[in-house]
């Protein structure tokens, strides 16, 4: 999820800068025509900013795309530059240079490979002064070459500076203040994004959703306070227990949290289920309210061997159930959605699982 924001970033940072350039080469297209008395500049210029409000009407909406057509942006620029090197007969004026620098920044701003693009434009913009008809000084081309590198790292540190932000944002949404855990916001998303992925795969998806037993009356008993610090070592063993890439542990509301991992079959995934119970009993916290007189807690999950139908809210709905079925069992244990009978999984409605 950070990726995909810094790459909305980028993109938006690019199509500003297409936008820039679309306005400094559109006026300056009529210039050449109506001042300057030099159509075949004009028709270039015109050229260039018509393919660059193409490349802005295709960036619209997919940021991918967006920075995959920057390779054509830049190809289009330096295409520019071999024009005013070669082919048109004076040198290349000012004005052109100027209308190049700002743009060639885009690439700085969205390509992966940004020093590389940086590398390049400073090595055409070499190139393109060695190679005109009126050779500049060795000084001139030193200095058109170390501005463009200044500005393009300035460029390339206020944009790294804002990504950062904006990492640590998105971050700072996906997270639960007080477990640290992901929030219940991040679920859908990382449901949806794991249903297709086990689709594609072929591998089964598990959900499990885990409360904490009697912990209302454990508030009551030890303080608000140190529910809370409970709370957050109960996230805590979760997540020591669910540490495979692919794993995922939200807390979902109040007490319960919910965990989502794939690539298990339903014996493996009761296995996982069970060793995170067992987790939270090792905490070995005092709770004069259970049976136990410690601290525990119960989990249904369901394991999707096919993935291809289901919505988001499926598995949850499902692992709710075997969750309540679990409370209803005498707590502390862990039950299978798929080992309940078929009416009874029918009868009961869950209340409030859904992202
Ligand atoms: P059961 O075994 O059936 O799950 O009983 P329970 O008492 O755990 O369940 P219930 O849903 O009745 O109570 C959940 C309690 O969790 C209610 C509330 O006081 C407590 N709780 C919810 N959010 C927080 C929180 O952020 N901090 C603290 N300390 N307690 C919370
Ligand atoms: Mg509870
Ligand atoms: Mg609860």
């Amino acid at each position: 999820m950070t990726r995909y924001s810094v790459q909305r970033f980028r993109a938006a940072v690019l199509r500003m800068y297409l936008r820039i350039a679309v306005l400094l080469t559109l006026p300056l297209s009529l210039l050449y025509y109506l001042l300057d008395g030099t159509p075949d500049r004009g028709l270039v210029a015109l050229l260039f900013a018509l393919f660059v409000l193409m490349l802005r009407w295709r960036t619209r909406h997919d940021s991918e795309e967006s920075l995959r057509y920057v390779n054509w942006f830049v190809l289009a620029m330096l295409c520019l530059m071999l024009y005013g090197t070669f082919i048109s007969n004076d040198q290349l004026r000012q004005e052109v240079w100027m209308m190049i620098f700002p743009i060639t920044f885009a690439p700085v701003v969205a390509a992966r490979d940004r020093i590389v693009w940086t590398v390049v434009g400073a090595a055409s913009i070499a190139a393109a002064m060695t190679l005109r008809p009126e050779v500049p000084t060795a000084v001139t081309t030193f200095v058109y070459v170390i501005a463009y590198l200044t500005l393009s790292f300035v460029t390339l540190l206020l944009v790294r500076h804002n990504e950062q932000n904006i990492e640590r944002l998105a971050h700072l949404s996906i997270i639960d203040p007080l477990t640290k855990a992901y929030n219940r916001g991040y679920l859908k998303d990382v449901l949806v994004g794991e249903i297709n992925r086990c689709k594609r795969s072929g591998q089964p998806l598990t959900v499990i959703m885990l409360d904490i037993d009697y912990f209302k009356m454990f508030n009551d008993d030890y303080g608000h306070l140190f529910g809370d610090s409970v709370l957050e070592q109960v996230a805590e063993a979760l997540k020591q227990g669910a540490q495979r890439a692919g794993d995922y542990v939200f807390r979902y509301g109040g007490e319960e949290f919910c965990i989502v991992t794939s690539g298990l079959n339903r014996d493996e995934a009761w296995q996982f289920a069970e060793k995170l119970r067992l987790g939270i009993y090792a905490l070995d916290i005092e709770n004069k309210n259970s049976p136990h007189l410690r601290l525990t807690a119960s989990a249904g999950f369901w394991c999707v061997y096919d993935t291809s139908e289901i919505t988001p809210s499926a598995p949850l709905l499902n692992a709710d159930n075997a969750l309540y079925r679990a409370k209803a069992a005498g707590r502390n244990t862990v039950v299978d959605f798929d080992d309940s009978p078929a009416a009874e999984n029918e009868s009961r409605q869950p209340q409030g699982a859904t992202v």
